[in-house]
């Protein structure tokens, strides 16, 4: 029995692996600083100077800016929402008549026509008011209908759906089902062929659809008829446009959760909706690839809405710490709480320096951003959430207290406890922590696997195994000898003096890197990819020597600016500080004999052998 259970579980890992790798892009064509580095490569060009948003187009996000808070302040109480889980008709009115839902849609089909910038800083500003609307717009234009059809549309797909998207019909993603989590092997959602081919019968269920019941269109991914490639089965999954008026589409019931309670969310059931062949997006078999791709720069609105979250933790516990006196002294000035405002501030604005840069390369274009992106997104969601830990624990008793208890009161409703609860979920949806780590490691190893992976691969004829052998000779012999050495002389020009030694910690540490990672395929080869923790730590450096790099740039370029304020080099110099101890340490238990005794034990729980742990508890 067991010996059938470990086998059903390498199927279904190989047949996951299988799907996922064939929708990656698997080209490089553009450069990125990111991927660079894990190569032992500081390519200081690709970051330094600190891109600038362009003048006119800040403009722009200014204005828009102002105008949404204000019209925030004015028609929206975050509070309610989150206590009544509904977000008044009147508010997504405004929001559309301020073009809200038109940001990302280009200017000729209605929309702003909004540089990724700005569209983030709008996502930051309306997330550090009310992060469930926040939700609402990124789930419609960051996810939803908008972007696909931005990217791999066609002409009339575009003609039909853009107009009405940006002037308030709202659109869903619904790729999750109750089986489909992290694994898009296991869609059962079937879209049959019929009438030779003009249509598609949709049949399934579709989870936590964000937005699905109040979706006018949304974009469906289903499994098309499996084709047959070398001899074996590949399984399709193709993107449909699906309205909500189609028959068969039904909402099952909507999902309630521990925070943003006021998105809508559903459990979407699909039966026999027919859906014609003219809405099927990119292509058949391309679905997956599509979401990827979407995601790719979709997936950058998240760490923007971190970045208000963020903030607005800031603001409040910097009131707090100041007012608040205990023990004499205002609880700022006590060393502990002061350790934790300094880590705030600092990791604030590491999420920024890391997120503007994303966007800028969005902006700017030539960048393969897909590294950075997930980075960010990986990094600002779990910075938040630590952030968040440390401003409940400043306000105490008044952070775990509801705003509404505390206007009850007469006290400021300062809502720590809803930023906690809405704050978790950005580590669990649009790609998990997790899965992003193994999506940055694969792309991390890519370069190494390209040259060397035919020979871990057992399946490989001994011909192919052995060329590939030659090859790797060939690329380590040049490549292996220069990751152990340096220019500590090397300058990267408009950095200032305080921060210099950061960069040159980062140019070595991606060497050590870069060498820990050859390490370790050499050590495990194929069974690396089992190695989960390994590959956590190596992206985790990876991550922290892309922050630690974005700080400082960004750094460097507001003290151009402002040469009087050396505030922003404070708070890069601390967070490099912070980031090279968590470096050392990750390279020190790079090959942690714990992993393995870990993994020990949990098999051990998993079956059952430490059940007696939960005696004594209410079943
Ligand atoms: C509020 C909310 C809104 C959402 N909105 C949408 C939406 O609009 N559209 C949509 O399609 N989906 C949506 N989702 C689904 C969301 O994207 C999924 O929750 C997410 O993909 C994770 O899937 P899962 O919860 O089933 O976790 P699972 O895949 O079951 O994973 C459970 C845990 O195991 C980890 N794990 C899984 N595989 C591995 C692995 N190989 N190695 C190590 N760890 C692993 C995961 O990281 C996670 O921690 C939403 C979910 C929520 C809660």
């Amino acid at each position: 029995m067991a010996v059938l259970l470990r086998k059903t579980e390498t199927k279904g890992k190989t047949e996951a692996l299988e799907v996922v790798e064939s929708a990656r892009e698997t080209v490089w064509a553009a450069p990125s600083f990111v991927a660079d580095l894990f190569l032992g490569q500081f390519r200081s060009a690709l970051l330094f100077p600190y891109p600038e948003q362009d003048p006119e187009d800040r403009c722009i996000g200014d204005a828009f800016c102002a105008k949404v808070a204000a019209f925030l302040k004015a028609n929206l109480d975050a509070d309610e929402v989150d206590r009544t889980g509904d977000l008044p008709k009147s508010v997504i009115d405004g929001l559309v008549q301020l073009g809200c839902f038109g940001m990302k849609i280009p200017k000729e089909y209605g929309g702003l026509g909004f540089s990724q910038t700005n569209y983030d800083r709008a996502i930051a500003l309306i997330a550090s008011h009310c992060a469930s609307t926040a939700v609402w717009l990124s789930a419609h234009q960051s996810i939803g209908v908008p972007q696909p059809l931005k990217l791999f549309g066609t002409p009339e797909q575009k003609q039909k759906y853009l107009p009405k998207l940006a002037a308030g019909a709202i659109s869903a993603f619904a790729l999750t089902e109750p089986d489909v989590g992290s694994d898009p092997a296991k869609m059962t959602t079937m879209a049959t062929p019929v009438d030779n081919g003009a249509a598609y019968l949709l049949n399934g269920e579709k989870l936590w659809c964000t937005n699905g019941p109040v979706a006018d269109y949304l974009v469906v991914v289903a499994r098309t008829p499996s084709i047959v490639e070398h001899g074996r089965e590949k399984k399709q999954l193709t993107a449909f446009i699906v309205e909500k008026t189609m028959p068969g589409f039904e909402i099952v019931r909507r999902c309630d959760f521990m925070g943003i309670r006021g998105i809508q969310n559903a459990l979407i059931r699909l039966t026999n909706v027919r859906v014609p062949k003219e809405n099927v997006l990119w292509g058949p078999g391309l679905g997956l690839k599509l979401a990827l791709t979407t995601l790719n720069t979709g997936r950058l609105t998240l760490p923007a809405s971190c970045i208000g979250g963020a903030k607005r933790c800031l603001e409040i516990c910097r009131r707090w710490a100041n007012e608040r006196v205990q023990w004499g002294q205002p609880i700022g000035r006590h060393e502990a709480i002061g350790v934790r405002l300094a880590r705030m501030a600092a990791n604030t604005f590491a999420m920024e320096a890391v997120t503007w840069y994303a966007c800028a390369l969005v902006d700017r274009g030539g960048a393969d951003i897909r590294l950075e992106a997930a980075m960010a997104k990986m990094f600002s969601s779990e910075a938040l959430w630590e952030l968040v830990n440390d401003a409940m624990q400043i306000k105490g008793g008044r952070g775990y207290e509801t705003a509404q208890s505390l206007k009850a009161r007469g006290e400021s409703p300062d809502p720590i406890e809803r930023i906690m609860r809405d704050s978790r979920i950005n580590t669990i949806f649009e790609g998990s922590s997790e899965i992003m780590r193994l999506f940055i490691a694969r792309e991390a190893l890519d370069p190494h696997l390209k040259v060397a992976g035919e020979l871990f691969n057992p399946k490989a004829p001994l011909a192919v195994r052995l060329q590939s052998a030659w090859r790797m000779l060939k690329f380590y012999a040049r490549w292996y000898p220069r990751q152990w050495f340096y220019n500590p002389r090397a300058r990267t020009p408009g950095v200032p003096w305080a921060l210099r030694g950061h960069l040159r910690f980062v140019r070595r540490a991606s060497h050590r890197l870069a060498r820990a990672i050859v390490h370790a395929m050499g050590r495990y080869g194929p069974g690396l990819e089992r190695r989960q923790m390994v590959l956590w730590r190596a992206v985790d450096i990876g991550t922290d020597l892309f922050a630690m790099s974005a700080a400082v740039s960004r750094s460097a370029r507001m003290l151009s600016r402002h040469p009087g304020d050396s505030t922003p080099q404070m708070l890069a110099d601390h967070f490099c500080r912070e980031a090279r101890r968590r470096i050392r340490a990750n390279f020190r238990q790079f090959f942690s004999a714990t992993d393995r005794r870990a993994v020990k034990a949990a098999s051990r729980f998993l079956d059952g052998d430490m059940a007696w742990l939960e005696e004594g508890i209410v079943r």
